[in-house]
């Protein structure tokens, strides 16, 4: 067994927990005599799974009984234009705020559907700010305020949900969804996907609020529609059944943990620790975001000499510190520490940045 600290970004590490009660149960799943995943959807077992499941993504987030939870498929980035297609009518137009890659994304990809306004941009400050929320030009007519509250390329998180008046907010939590409890009645829709804090990818987890779904009114297909998906339980078509139970496992492994309070304690904790040994580097690494816009789940850094990053990957991937190197659309590195990555981890990758600076600095 060779299991190392993985700082992937996503699809990423997942509770070794998890991992093994999926292999415990892999080949007989409860009383099926057969694997979860060769069972059908439709059946009583797994439609029982799947409330089962469902409740306790409702107890552990909180999410109140006016709202809807859908388990789908085509990861964030299709609800960027179903969202669009769902929650405004035809030449609507809907508020977006940009704080990095993945907001300038959702726009984007929202556009062919809907008037995209962009309310704020912190394109800017190179993304190393987030948009101040005086600055913020919001439409009180418009259809939803979109933002992402935290970003994955460039490591910036929104640590207060921001006040948008009596407009719905739909935020893109995929990086950062269960790491902390948020109040869920301060949104309109609240999607994911799976592969950072969930489980595998191929999963996408979709809250909304039960009165926005009537206005769909524009002629689609069934499957972009989240009404149907709603009406039928998720299961329109046929889910990612394997997914849709290791989530599962996971929500029972946070709850098991201390639920969100819990995983919020150990993920300051966490981040504290990097950033503190950043920040205590004397420059030899850097971190580029304002200390109040920091996220807590991913965090780039950048060696004083980009010479060195080639030999600091190697280094760090030979002691079992695994995917470590930025997003391509910046360089340097990123750790990612989801909710899966133990205080341990981020420990050892500190130990090593120590270490490594002591021998190169
Ligand atoms: N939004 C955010 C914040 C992300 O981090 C990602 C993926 N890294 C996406 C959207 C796109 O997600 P997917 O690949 O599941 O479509």
């Amino acid at each position: 067994m060779s299991r190392t600290w993985n700082f992937a970004a996503g699809p990423a590490a997942m509770p070794d927990e998890v991992l093994r009660q999926a292999q415990a149960e892999l080949l007989e799943w409860r009383d099926a005599r057969a694997s979860v995943m060769e069972i059908s959807h439709r059946g009583q077992a797994f439609m029982a799974l799947a409330a089962e499941i469902e409740a306790d993504l409702r107890a552990l987030a909180g999410i109140p009984p006016h709202y809807k939870v859908l388990f789908l498929q085509g990861g964030a980035t299709l609800q960027f234009p179903l969202l669009a297609m769902n929650l405004a009518r035809p030449g609507q137009r809907a508020d977006y705020v940009l704080s990095g890659h993945w907001g300038d994304k959702a726009a984007r990809e929202a556009a062919p559907y809907v008037e995209v306004h962009i309310a704020a941009d912190a394109r800017a400050s190179g993304y190393a700010a987030l948009p101040p929320r005086a600055d913020w030009q919001l439409d009180p007519q418009a259809a939803y305020v979109h933002y992402t509250p935290n970003e994955t390329i460039h490591g910036l998180e929104f640590h207060q949900v921001p006040q948008v008046g009596d407009v719905p907010l739909v935020a893109d939590f995929s990086s950062s969804i269960l790491s902390a409890p948020v109040d869920i009645n301060r949104f309109g829709m609240i999607y994911a996907g799976a592969q950072k804090n969930i489980g595998p990818s191929g999963l996408t987890l979709v809250i909304v609020r039960e009165d926005l779904l009537a206005r769909a009114t524009r002629p689609m297909a069934a499957i972009f529609r989240y009404a149907e998906h709603a009406a039928q339980d998720s299961m329109l078509n046929t889910p990612n059944t394997f997914g849709w139970y290791l989530a599962g496992l996971t929500f029972q492994w946070i709850a098991r943990h201390g639920g969100l309070v819990a995983m919020a304690a150990r993920n300051g904790r966490k981040a504290d620790t990097l950033y503190a040994a950043i920040d205590g580097s004397g420059g030899f690494y850097r971190n580029p975001v304002a200390p109040g816009a920091r996220s807590r789940m991913n965090v780039p850094f950048f060696l004083v000499d980009p010479a060195l990053d080639g030999r600091f990957l190697a280094e760090a991937e030979e002691i079992g510190l695994l995917a470590l190197k930025g997003h391509r659309a910046l360089g340097g590195m990123r750790a990612s520490l989801y909710n899966a990555m133990p205080q341990e981890g981020v420990d050892a990758l500190v130990d090593f940045m120590c270490d490594f600076q002591r021998r190169h600095g």
